[in-house]
């Protein structure tokens, strides 16, 4: 069950569709099936660069971390051709924030990627998060006046998150069907 997007507005905007489907709907669906499939085992889709601030991702994820919800952060990669194909990706910065505070956080819960069966959060192609789940402090949330900026118009910024997750000693899993040119740049790096 795929949030995609947290804020109101922002969920209006990207997926009007969804929207009509309440967040706090999500919440208890997340509850229902986490005592079905058990924690670690349902994850959900939040993809930054939509327009949610990073203080909204953040208090998501926790929040769905604290229900036993893996929140698989990823960043958004315009595709040329679509209607997105103008946005610009969040930052390099701006993902690093998300990964260093939530990382941390998914393994002090026990909710690791690797102990995923099935989904996003298994794959992992699509974000650089789980070369953060490291046991340890997560790093604290960046202030209202720090250097980061939300948004970046170098589309490379994908390719940081993945040189920042194997300068960590970690190599994302990407499978033999992830998209094309995830599978170029995780070989790059
Ligand atoms: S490539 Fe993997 S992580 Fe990305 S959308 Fe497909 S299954 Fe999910």
């Amino acid at each position: 069950m795929h949030l995609e997007a947290v804020e109101d507005e922002v969920r209006a905007a990207a997926m009007p569709g969804k929207a009509e489907v309440s967040v706090a709907r999500y919440f208890e669906a997340f509850e229902a099936a986490v005592r079905v499939f058990g924690r670690g085992q349902v994850s959900t889709y939040l993809i930054a660069g939509l327009g949610d601030s990073l203080a909204s991702l953040l208090d998501a994820s926790e929040r769905l971390i604290a229900l036993g919800v893996y929140p698989f952060l990823v960043p958004l990669v315009p595709i040329p051709g679509t209607p997105g194909a103008d946005r610009a990706p969040p930052s390099g910065d701006f993902m690093r924030a998300l990964y260093e505070h939530i990382g941390p956080l998914l393994a002090r819960a026990g909710l690791r990627s690797t102990d995923v069966k099935a989904g996003c959060a298994r794959c992992g192609a699509c974000s650089g998060l789980s070369g953060f789940e490291a046991e340890g402090r997560p790093a604290a949330r960046p202030g209202p006046g720090a250097a980061w900026t939300p948004t970046s118009e170098s589309s490379d910024d994908a390719t940081l998150q993945l040189r920042a997750c194997a300068e960590q000693g970690h190599v994302p899993r990407v499978p033999p069907l992830a998209p094309g040119h995830l599978l170029r740049r995780a070989r790059a790096v």
